[in-house]
């Protein structure tokens, strides 16, 4: 059995969401006062489900896994999940996307414990900008993550930035040099419409296009598509002429990637998401509170890739993704 959805795209990345608190409270993708805690704990999928479903997808093909958040280092016991997980036949890649303030603390446990990779969150490399687009974060507590992750070997790291006109637009340049002097690809975000504090952010979405002249216009050289579909997802990725410094855009607004698609979101209270920015989705933890076999859960999920949507309508609705925060979907 594989997972392949209707419109013959293989599923083969499972993005799994272990908790949908986080110690920062960025302006696109939560409100404020932090999201309602989806109730009580006994809600959340405690490690052992999470293996369970989980190796239920690698049985079925899936062959990368991102652990997620909210900020996933939030959760107490992440190495040790990690342990759990990484021995299961057939997969090949486990990632973690973190905003790194707590990484420092366990980049070496998490090594260990079988964590390939890291992709972690910079907006700003100003500590003022930084604290108020995280409304509180501390960029040194970040970068002494950077540092550890790369020092424990959690290679290729990548940089994440959202990019947000008149807020951080004008530091595409200084992103660039960081990434080069940690020897590290930047990936340059578009502001999705996810969610109420997405969709409010709208206002200051920056385009593919322009975050690439801005890029040229720093490096001073041409840029030379270098995308590879299994490695950089549905990043558009470039080399800077002339260096090995790579940079990427996810350009999901302006110009979508959903024929290439191959993955499928987890939450925290065990839905399958099927699409980031459409309704679509199956209760996974319900079935398995109630004692479904490893054989049942595994046509659950079959059938579940039925409901995977063509694509999202970012451009087209923003209203229509209301229903969803990003912080509970795991980016
Ligand atoms: N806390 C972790 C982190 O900081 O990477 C993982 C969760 S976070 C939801 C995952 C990614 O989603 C981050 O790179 C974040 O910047 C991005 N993100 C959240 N809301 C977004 C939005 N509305 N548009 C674009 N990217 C968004």
């Amino acid at each position: 059995m594989a997972l392949i959805d209707p419109f013959a795209r293989h599923i083969e990345y499972l993005r799994v969401s272990i908790t949908d608190r986080c110690n920062y409270r960025c302006g696109y993708c939560m409100p404020e006062q932090g999201v309602h805690p989806e109730g009580h704990h006994s809600q959340y999928l405690n490690f052992d489900e999470l293996t369970r479903i989980i190796s239920a997808f690698v049985r079925l093909g899936v062959k990368k896994v991102r652990v997620t958040g909210g900020e996933p280092l939030v959760r107490k016991g992440v190495p040790g999940f990690i342990s759990q997980i990484s021995p299961l036949p057939g997969l090949k890649e486990i990632a973690l996307s973190t905003n790194a303030h707590h990484l420092a603390k366990h980049a070496d446990a998490l090594k260990q414990a079988g964590l390939d990779r890291a992709n972690v969150s910079i907006d700003s490399l100003k500590p003022k900008l930084f604290k108020e687009i995280t409304r509180g974060g501390d960029l040194d507590k970040v970068l002494d993550g950077v540092k550890a992750g790369i020092d424990a070997g959690l290679n290729p790291m990548k940089f994440n930035m959202v990019v947000m006109k008149g807020t951080n637009h004008t530091e595409i340049k200084d992103m660039i040099d960081f990434g080069i002097e940690h020897g590290v690809e930047v990936r340059f975000i578009e502001t999705m419409p996810i969610g109420p504090a997405g969709v409010s952010m709208m206002d200051q979405h920056y385009a593919m296009k322009e975050i690439l002249r801005d890029v040229k216009a720093h490096v001073g050289t041409d840029l030379i598509p270098c995308t590879n579909q299994s490695h950089d997802g549905p990043a558009k990725n470039f080399q800077i002429q002339n260096t090995q410094a790579r940079i990427g855009v996810i350009s999901a607004v302006s110009d979508h990637f959903c024929d290439s698609c191959n993955r499928v979101r987890l939450t925290a209270t065990g839905i399958l998401a099927l699409c980031l920015g459409q309704e679509d989705s199956v209760d996974l933890k319900t079935p398995l509170r109630a004692g479904i076999s490893d054989e049942d859960l595994e046509a659950l999920i079959v059938k579940a890739m039925e409901k995977k949507p063509e694509r999202h309508f970012f451009r087209e609705n923003v209203h229509n993704i209301e229903f969803r925060q990003m912080v509970s979907l795991g980016g």
